[in-house]
């Protein structure tokens, strides 16, 4: 009798609760028709003392209005930038929507980027994260100008797809420009060996989460990152040139460590399992995952004999975790065959969300690892799976 009695005020609790939030939604909806018109004005905002949390589902909802394909207008810019204004200051802010209501052309984007930026430095200095889609403001090619970011010392998480930075100002940015920042994604760093003169310019002294896509870096570049704090790394390197693992996976505190693709250096990556099992990196990692892509086999080409030496390294490095990183538990791998496209990567999609779908697939059976000559790796694997059967499942993986 309780337990039905306990039901029904769920229901009745449910059904309140969603009333509450379509009337909430309903009501900012409203109010920022009213922003957008014109009726409300700045000052009627604060005098109205609206508290900190509706201001924000007011900006969430303005946030979730993106201009249509073509509708771009500098009057409806403007419009949308005087309602911005009425909705700052912000804790969190993502500029996709306003800036997507710019016209196209690269020299109005860049002026009124520019003039959202000294606004929220003047109006919200305090604002803690920040995402700006730089594909809508700056054309792919471009280096991002790093005087186009203003001095947000609050600022801790900083997105920025599509983003082309050179080093030595993502390090100029990490360490002076904004030190308290601890998140940042960016998608294409130029590393040019002038970077490498002093050792110093190269500490990211609060960096927590980085990610990187498309990065190059020189082969014989001596990569020495100090990343104190690092905790999570996602990188996809560059298909153009061989990325060099060994050195950025020394930051003593990296917890998660995700790798795209198969433009790794074998060799590097050999040394770093060699690495993993002395013990001297990676000690503290708790998740791993690799996904990548495999060739047909019997290889078709003579090119895809070349994978299996990378396959072996990449085989090697996954063992040697599995067995001597003492906080290791969630370990996924993929090397597929055409169950994942990489146009996904060329579309932008986002780094994490190119995972293959585990519960299909099946590129890596026993079959093929024993084409690629390694059975072993396929226990391992099995070993995994097995694990995985056994925990609880939480959500999905
Ligand atoms: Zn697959």
């Amino acid at each position: 009798m309780e337990v039905m009695m306990d039901r029904l005020r769920l229901d009745i609790a449910v059904t309140r609760l969603a009333k509450l939030q379509n009337l909430l939604d309903l009501a900012c909806k409203e109010v920022l028709i009213n922003i957008l018109d014109g009726r409300i004005k700045g000052p009627q905002l604060v005098t109205v003392n609206l508290p900190t949390m509706l201001r924000e589902h007011l900006m969430r909802v303005f946030e979730g209005k993106v201009c249509l394909p073509g509708h771009q207008s500098i009057e409806e810019f403007d419009r949308r930038y005087e309602a911005f204004k009425i909705l700052l200051p912000a804790r969190k802010i993502d500029l996709q929507a306003l800036m997507s209501f710019c016209p196209i052309d690269s020299e109005t984007r860049k002026s009124m980027f520019s003039k959202v930026m000294e606004l929220i430095e003047t109006k919200s200095p305090k604002v803690e994260s920040l995402r700006i889609d730089l594909k809508r403001i700056i054309s792919r090619e471009c280096v991002l100008e790093i005087s186009l970011l203003r001095d947000l010392k609050n600022l801790k998480k900083l997105d920025m797809p599509g983003c082309n930075i050179h080093l030595e100002d993502l390090m100029f940015l990490c360490r002076e420009k904004i030190p308290t920042l601890q998140h940042v994604q960016v998608e294409i760093i130029t590393i040019s060996l002038t970077d490498f003169k002093n050792e110093e310019n190269l500490l990211c002294p609060n960096l927590e989460v980085l990610k990187l896509q498309n990065v190059i870096v020189g082969d014989d570049t001596n990569f020495i990152f100090d990343f104190a704090k690092l905790k999570q790394l996602y990188w996809k390197p560059s298909t153009s040139k061989k990325a060099h693992l060994s050195h950025i996976l020394a930051a003593p505190d990296l917890e998660t460590l995700e790798l795209f693709g198969n433009s790794f250096n074998w060799e590097a990556i050999e040394n770093v399992s060699r690495l993993v099992s002395n013990g001297k990196i990676l000690c503290k990692l708790v998740t791993f995952k690799y996904v990548g892509s495999r060739p047909q086999v019997p290889y078709l080409h003579n090119d895809d004999e070349q994978y299996t030496d990378f396959f072996s390294a990449m085989s090697k490095l996954i063992k040697n975790s599995m067995a001597f990183i003492p906080k290791l538990c969630d370990v996924s791998v993929f090397m597929c065959f055409g169950c994942m496209s990489w146009n996904n990567i060329n579309e932008g999609r986002r780094i994490e969300d190119m995972t293959p779908d585990p519960s299909y697939c099946n590129c890596l059976t026993a079959s093929v690892c024993k084409e690629l000559k390694d059975e072993t790796i396929f226990d391992f694997l099995e070993a995994l799976n097995h694990r995985k059967k056994l925990l609880p499942r939480r959500g999905e993986f």
